[in-house]
Formats: structure tokens, sequence, C-alpha cells
């Protein structure tokens, strides 16, 4: 019989997909695989209706059956199979599959030049084709449904392909691949291996409903005779057993109540290799304009690379249980990049790639369910079990901190009720909600204070007025605490105001008056230290924030000491990027008074005070000393 030629799309396609160095050829087995679970689907679907059909559910199956002598290895289902009509439409024509797809995407990699060839093969669902990549001739025998005929269709690759009449008992396919001999390069051979087979139905398919069965072997001791003497040898026995490889029915599949705790716990750790329990786990499925299930989980620590460019976030999405990508980071919001988890809806498609998922709305829905789902469990664990919250606080607060920053704040809605800090009242973290609820009705707004420990805040003096009003502050001693302050600008309507500014508390305009006037009275001291200190310090001031400590310093113009800190670290020290330094004085401290008098009696010794004075509001700020010889030099001196 003559040969019939592919389109001339499928020859190239196929091609392309034989000769690419390919690294997941394994993924064959999945695509065929689904295809009988499609054809069972399908014919399970009629007999609900047609009695004819004859097969019971439950005997409906996949069959797998290597033959290392024979160098085959055969996929059989008792599914609708094909007509004469449909085995030439089906797997003749490239257009009618998945394939479609990838070759499209192969054309555009090649107008581009892109050296990307390779890996894009793997996003994709290749179809029925990608048997090519392990055999050298297919054989495909299929008897359709309500046909008493059937009909071989038979192809070595890129040629082209036959079909004549054969016998085949049975409605279904069987589908016979005449393995590739080994190369240097690439072992064929595993593919008739059974624990090879095993380990790739449990990796793509697990979960595929219909039973996918394979004939092991399993060789035993026998047991010992009782009268066996000194020279017995043990001996062994083979049997054949027929199993079922594949779970079938997914953990997210069944009923939430029918699943307990240690299942979740396991299955987490064994798909998602942690050593630790997930914090949370969330099961939850969706109807209505997209159909899912998704099984959630929140780890209990931050993986070793997650605050590095390596960690690459995503689900695992599966198509009614069969596995079509391990990672897609569409589903999950970056700022939730932590969850793990799956999703699988019978609405994604089994072809997909990257490109095309990117714009599917589909993925956007659920995206929007996954953040809305995460936030409501997080929220629950910071009321119900604080210790647990506060565990997951401890590996990804960070995370939470910069999507509160980033996108200008354009998540902020979502994240702000799930942050923590600490608070001048009592141990605790606390959330702004709780602190908002504190608050008494006359406090201006929500104070905090800037610091690199909390320790160094409760030093600050500047906050002494604050709290001696009975105010809370909350201490930010992440760098990008303040970052995320701005962000928010507000919480339940309370503005952040930091609590070491002048003007974090109102004044009277009497209180206005009043400090002007003292201004004025001190110019000549405060000129005098201006003097001094020349470049160092934009301005020298008498404060309006401190209450019994002598000097503090402040900053001038948006950037403060702690962002200051943070460019030099981060940006590596970015030119410009300086706080402009204000050295506010204490008038009513003994030590101003001593540089007062010092400034009319002794202006080498008020000198001297000046940059001591200065030296103490670097201390207590956290900044280095721009000169520690003459600081100890300074303070020696004033002891003799
Ligand atoms: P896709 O599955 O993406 O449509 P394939 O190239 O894998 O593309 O298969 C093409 C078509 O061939 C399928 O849509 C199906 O109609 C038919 N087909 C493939 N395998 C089988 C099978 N085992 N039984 C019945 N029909 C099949």
């Amino acid at each position: 019989m003559a040969k019939k030629q592919f389109k001339a799309e499928s020859k190239r396609l196929l091609d392309l997909m034989i000769n690419s160095i390919y690294t997941h050829k394994e993924i064959f087995l999945r695509e065929l695989l689904s295809n009988a679970s499609d054809a069972v689907d399908k014919l399970a679907y009629k007999a609900l209706t047609d009695d004819k059909v004859g097969v019971k559910r439950k005997d409906f199956q996949i069959f797998i059956t290597p033959d290392r002598a024979g160098r085959t290895l055969t996929i059989a289902d008792n599914g609708i199979g094909m007509t004469r009509e449909e085995l030439e439409k089906n797997l003749g024509t490239i257009a009618r599959s998945g394939s479609f797809q990838f070759k499209q995407e192969m054309d555009k990699a090649e107008a581009g030049k892109a050296a990307k060839n390779v890996d894009i093969i793997g996003q994709f669902g290749v179809g029925f084709y990608s048997a090519f990549m392990v055999a050298d001739q297919v054989t495909v025998r299929s008897r359709a449904y309500g046909s008493d005929e059937a009909w071989e269709w038979k192809s070595d690759g890129a040629d082209g392909y036959t079909v004549e009449p054969c016998d085949k008992p049975g409605v279904g396919t069987d589908v016979i691949l005449h393995i590739k001999q080994d190369t240097e390069e690439e072992n064929y051979s595993q593919y008739m291996e059974t624990y090879r087979i095993q380990e790739l139905v449990k990796k793509y398919s697990d979960y595929v409903h219909t039973p996918i069965r394979m004939e092991l072997e399993h060789t035993h001791m026998k047991p010992r005779p009782e009268d066996a003497g000194e020279d017995y040898k043990p001996e062994y026995e083979t049997h054949r057993q027929v199993e079922t490889l594949n779970s079938m029915v997914p953990l997210w599949q069944r009923a939430k109540s029918r699943v307990k705790k240690e299942e979740y716990d396991q299955f987490y750790k064994e798909k998602f290799s942690d050593w630790e329990e997930p914090l949370a786990v969330i099961h939850t499925s969706a109807e209505g304009q997209m159909e899912y299930k998704a099984l959630l989980f929140i780890p209990s620590h931050a993986p070793y690379d997650y605050y590095s460019k390596d960690y690459e976030k995503g689900l695992q999405l599966y198509s009614s249980g069969v596995l079509i990508m391990d990672k897609c980071p569409d589903v999950v919001p970056d700022h939730f990049s932590f969850v793990k988890g799956i999703v699988d809806s019978p609405d994604l498609p089994l072809n997909i790639s990257r490109e095309t998922l990117q714009h599917t709305r589909a993925l956007h829905i659920i995206e929007g369910n996954v953040e809305k789902k995460v936030k409501a469990e997080l929220l629950k664990l910071q009321k119900e079990d604080r210790e647990k919250y506060l565990k997951f606080w401890k590996g990804f607060a960070r995370q939470l901190k910069y999507g509160t920053v980033n996108q200008y704040g354009a998540k902020k809605e979502v994240l702000q009720d799930l942050l923590l800090f600490p608070s001048s009242k009592g141990e605790e973290l606390t959330t702004l909600a709780e602190y908002v609820e504190r608050m008494p009705d006359d406090q201006p707004g929500i104070f905090y204070l800037c610091a690199e420990s909390v320790d160094m805040a409760k030093a600050l003096p500047q906050a002494e007025r604050v709290l001696d009003k009975g105010y809370e502050i909350l201490y930010f001693t992440d760098e990008v605490d303040e970052f995320v302050a701005q962000t928010l600008m507000e919480y339940g309507g309370k503005p952040f105001k930091d609590a070491a500014t002048e003007d974090a508390l109102p004044e009277t305009e009497e209180e206005k008056a009043q400090a002007q006037q003292k201004a004025e009275a001190n110019k000549p001291v405060l000129d005098f230290v201006k003097e001094v200190l020349g470049e160092k310090i934009h301005d020298v001031r008498l404060s309006k924030v401190l209450k019994s400590a002598p000097v503090c310093l402040s900053t001038d113009g948006p950037m403060s000491l702690e962002m200051e800190k943070y460019f030099q670290r981060v940006e590596g020290g970015m030119e410009g990027m300086k706080a402009q330094r204000v050295l506010e004085l204490n008038a009513d401290s003994s030590a101003y008074s001593a540089l007062a008098q010092a400034v009319a009696q002794d202006p080498e010794k008020a000198k001297k005070y000046a940059r001591l004075l200065y030296a103490q509001a670097l201390i207590i700020a956290g900044l280095p000393l721009e000169d520690t010889a003459e600081y100890t030099r300074l303070v020696c001196e004033l002891m003799v």
C-alpha cells in the first residue's frame, strides 16, 4: 500500500521535534496517557446513556506493556477508538492537535533567531507526535466504538504513514512504540524499564482518573524449609502481578472533611521537599466563571534561597489530573510568592505555553482568588494563633513589607493589615489595627521612631516628649519600615508621624511665640556652634523635642538619617544621598548652660564643647564619629 505524506506543516514539525536536542523526551508518556484517558472518558460518557457500550466504569483502563526483547512499548486503552477516517485526520494533520501551537512557537523562535528552541518544548503539550521523540516507528491499532472493523496506522516519522485493515477484537486503541536504539547521548532503553515507567506515571500522570496498569514482576525469597540443612541455599520465586500505577484521586479532589491533617502535611512535605510541616493549608474550590480546585500551603519558614534571585514562585497546574506546568508564576501574586501548591482545572488546556498562559483571563481569576484566600488565612492565624503567625512573620516579614512598598503601593490595601511592628507598649509585636484601637482620642497620629534596634530606639531622646504624653510609639528597626509608612501615609484615617520631629505634636500659638523668643535670645550661641561645625551641619537649632537630654540630631528635607544609612549601605554610598543634618540643642539642659557661658567667656573652650556635643549627637543616633581621636582627646581634656 502506498505511503501517504503528512501535511507539509506536520513534516516540518516532526523534523524539528525529532532533531532538536530535547531534554524532556520523557513527557511523551504523559501525552499518550492523557490521550488514552480522554478516549476512555469519551466512551464512559457514552455509556451513561447508551446500554450497548457494555463496559462498566470500573472496567475502563489503560494498560502499559514494555517489551525489552522486542524493543517496544505499548499503551493500550479500551476507550472510544478511532475510525479509519479519524486515524488519518487526527494523526496525519498537525493543525488538529496541540502540536500546532508548538509549531507556531517554534516559528517565532526561528524568526527571532533566538536560541530558545530547546526550552520551549518543555512548556508544551506536544501531543501524539511526541511519540517520535523516543520511537523510530509508531503503530496505532484502533477500533472505533460502534464499528466492526479495526485499522492499523503506521509511520516511521517524517516519511509519512500507511493505513491498513487489521484484526483487533475489542474497542479501543493500542499505541505501539518501536523504541529507538540507544545513542551516546540518549538512553532510550529506560522507557522499557518498569521502574522508570512507574516513576514517570507517578510524576506526570498520578492523578489521571483512569487506572493505568502494568504487569510487574516480584521476586521473593522462598521460606526456609524446616528441615533445611547446613548447606541450604535460599531459593527465589518470581511471580507476576498486574498493578495500578497511579493513585487516581488526588488529595485536592477529595472532600476537605475527609482528608486528615497528617495527609496534607505528608503530601506537602513530599511534593515540595520541605522537612517541616506547612503552617497553614488552604483547600478550596471554585465554580462559576472558572471551575477549579486548589490546594495551597503556607510554609513554616522561608526556603534558603527565598530572598535571592534564584527563587522561582509558582503553583503546579493540572488539567483534570494531568500535570501541565510545574511552576506557573501567573497564579500567585508576587507579594505572596511563598505560597506553594496546586491548581487543577478542567478549563485549562493541556497544550499550554507560557506565552498563551500569560494572557489567559482564567489565570488572572485564579491569581485574584489565591490572593484573597491567602490573605484571609493569614488574618485568621494572626487573630486566632498569634504564635504561629509570629513564626510566619519571622520568615516572611520582609516579603510583605517590600510588597507594600513595591509598585508604588498598589498592593498596600491587601498587605497593611498583615504587618507587625515592635512598639513602646510591651514586648509583643503589634498590628496597625491594634495600635489604632489603643489610641487615645487626642492622639494626632500613629507615631513611629526609626533606629537600628528596639534598644537604640528606646534610648533616643527625641521621643521622650511623645512618650511623656502617654502616646505609644512604633519602633521602625527595619530599613524598609520608613518607606512602608511613607507608602501607606495613613492607616484607619490616622496619619503616620515621626515621633522625633518638631511637628510630631501640635503647638499652640503661645508656644510658638515663646519658642521664637527663646531662639532669638540664644542666637549668639547657636551662631557660634554653627560657625564651629561648619560643613558638617546644615543648621543648629534650639530643640522643641528634647526634654532632659542636652542634644540630638535631626534632619531637614525629605531624607532621614535612617534612609541615609540605607542608601549608604545598599546603594553603595550614592553620591548626594545625604540627609541634611540639624543639631538640636536643649536650652534647658545644664550642658547647654555651660556651653552658653563658655561662648561668652572662653571661646576656645566653647569650641571644644560644640564639637563634643556634636559627637554626642552622632553617637546617640547610631552614626559613626567622624574623628574618634579628636573625640577622646576632648573628653580627656575635660576631665583634667
Ligand atoms: P490533542 O490530544 O492535543 O488533540 P494529539 O496529537 O495528542 O493532540 O491527538 C490528536 C487526536 O487524536 C486527539 O484529539 C484524539 O481525537 C485522537 N487520539 C489520540 N490518541 C487517541 C486514543 N488513544 N484514542 C482515541 N483517540 C485518540
